[in-house]
């Protein structure tokens, strides 16, 4: 099975075209803005037409920064910074398919999320050992780590509207508009040219 971990964001969205997973999971790891994301990952993967799977784990207590309504730790430049992150979603998925033949598992980390410790190259490496570790069948895939979020756009042909489905807020589950992950957003739709419709859905259920 290739599986993706799938945030309903634009890059896990863009990754879902690209790849074509058999299954795209969702994590409600206790972030503030997890019902946002699992709106938006039941419509997109209902649009696209992939098995999608909502897991929850609540472990919001061990997190820190925007997703979880606090300062990041030691002042991290980036204030939705929570250590270990991706280390616990990759586990996560890792473990609760660990009896479906999972060969891989994909995630979308682009060129911009190395100003975390668990966006860089290093990390993905080191997690794809981890895992193999433990099952040489399964390897961790990164398509897009070096490229940018535009450059995975284009590449992947999402259109215009599915991409206006994506969620990305790290404050709510209602787009806030000004933290670091709808900026992006919108910053992106301001590249693509597209100021007719917003990225930014109130209401995604
Ligand atoms: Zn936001």
């Amino acid at each position: 099975m290739k599986a993706l971990l799938f945030s309903g964001g634009v890059e896990s969205t863009c990754l879902a075209e690209l790849e074509k997973p058999d299954l795209a999971i969702t994590i409600d790891y206790g972030q503030v803005s997890a019902e946002g994301e699992i709106g938006a990952a039941a419509y997109i993967a209902k649009a696209i037409g992939f098995p999608h799977r909502v897991l929850r784990v609540q472990l919001g207590h061990l997190g820190s920064g925007d997703l979880v309504g606090r300062p990041a730790l030691d002042g991290h430049e980036a204030p939705e910074h929570w250590p270990y992150r991706n280390q616990m979603l990759i586990t996560i998925a890792a473990m609760a398919l660990a009896n479906e033949n999972l060969e891989s598992l994909s995630i979308g980390t682009v060129r911009s999320d190395r100003v975390h410790a668990d966006g860089t190259l290093t990390f993905l490496s080191a997690m794809n050992a981890l895992l193999r570790a433990q099952n040489p069948l399964l390897s961790l895939k990164a398509p897009a780590a070096d490229w940018t979020t535009l450059e995975l756009v284009e590449r992947a042909r999402v259109s215009r509207d599915l991409l206006g489905w994506t969620f990305s807020c790290h404050r709510s589950s209602i787009a806030c508009g000004t933290c670091r992950g709808c900026s992006k957003t919108l910053s992106l739709f301001e590249a693509l040219g597209s100021s007719q419709s917003s990225p930014l859905k109130s209401d995604v259920s």
